[in-house]
């Protein structure tokens, strides 16, 4: 005497609570995961087009839960961001990349920044341009190797934004847009933000041999990055032919499986410097 379809009704009501017990799960987790040691950072390197060597690393952020095994930051970043955890994660995470690199300068690499992703609730927090002062004086890394990845969607108002990247600029970090092309006002952002590097988002890149038009998008941005005086990078290579193509465009570097997916710290020497270790 129940309703038709009670059974699905039943089993759609299940999902539901599993989806909310995970989410509470990894919730509860998360306040601990970085004390816990379950948080690490892996490294992709960004590498020059033309010389084929290493510029720099984006550190990418890794959990390790203990029994639900590795969660993407595609999955933990925005619950971070939904509980501010994000505030002092985000903390940790500059401050692990900085000491970071400075290990790898203090080996001898020659590298050229450290690109730390910056999510828009990080940005917006009143006391962020202190955490990044704070970091730097405590980390003692010159702030040019610095470079903050912010998509567009870390401007809410654009009168308080724009001020507050200037203030970052005037401190001597690097700024970077993220994922650029997925959002819609890009064109206005590139002409207002005092950008370094501007990153062409992999869904651009993974298309380039699909379409004349995607090309034309390809190139376009490259030119535009080129004419601004910017940066740029080309994200998720994943082939020869991408590569070749991004190189007869004169695009400055790129990221991507071809080259190595984010490895965690203890591999970055043997990986990507064999020959200056020896
Ligand atoms: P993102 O900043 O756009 O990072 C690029 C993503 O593409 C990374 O995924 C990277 O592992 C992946 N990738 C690199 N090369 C290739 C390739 O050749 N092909 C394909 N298909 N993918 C490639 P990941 O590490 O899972 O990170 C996902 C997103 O999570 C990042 O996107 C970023 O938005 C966020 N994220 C990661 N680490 C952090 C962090 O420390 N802080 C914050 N706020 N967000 C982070
Ligand atoms: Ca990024
Ligand atoms: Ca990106
Ligand atoms: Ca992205």
């Amino acid at each position: 005497a129940k309703l038709k379809g009670g059974n699905q009704y039943q089993f759609f009501t299940l999902e539901i609570n599993e989806l909310i017990s995970r989410k509470m799960i990894l919730e509860t987790g998360l306040r601990k995961a970085a004390s816990n040691g379950e948080i690490h950072i892996y490294y992709q390197p960004q590498v020059d087009i033309e010389t084929g060597g290493v510029n720099g690393f984006e550190a990418l952020v890794r959990w390790n839960h203990p029994e639900l095994g590795i969660i993407s930051p595609l999955e933990f970043i925005p619950l971070a961001e939904e509980t501010k955890l994000i505030i002092p994660l985000g903390e940790w995470i500059l401050r692990q990349a900085c000491l970071q690199f400075k290990e790898w300068l203090n080996q001898g690499l020659d590298l050229k920044h450290i690109s730390v992703n910056i999510s828009a609730v990080q940005f917006n927090e009143p006391t962020f341009i202190r955490t990044v002062k704070k970091i730097i004086e405590e980390t003692k890394i010159d702030p040019t190797y610095l470079d903050l990845e912010l998509t567009e969607s870390v401007v809410r108002n654009p009168d308080i934004s724009i001020p507050f990247m200037h203030e970052l600029k005037a401190m001597g970090v690097r700024l970077s847009l993220d994922d650029f092309g997925t959002g819609y006002s890009s064109l206005n952002y590139l002409k207002e933000f005092p950008l370094d590097t501007l990153k062409i988002d992999k869904s651009f890149i993974q298309t380039i041999h699909d379409s004349p038009k995607d090309q034309a998008v390809v190139d376009t941005i490259i030119h535009m990055a080129l004419n601004l005086n910017l940066n740029v990078i080309a994200e998720g290579v994943e082939t020869d032919a991408q590569l070749a193509y991004l190189m007869s465009r004169q695009c400055h570097q790129y990221q991507g499986y071809l080259c190595s997916a984010p490895v965690p710290h203890d591999q970055v020497l043997h990986t990507f410097f064999k020959e200056e270790q020896g």
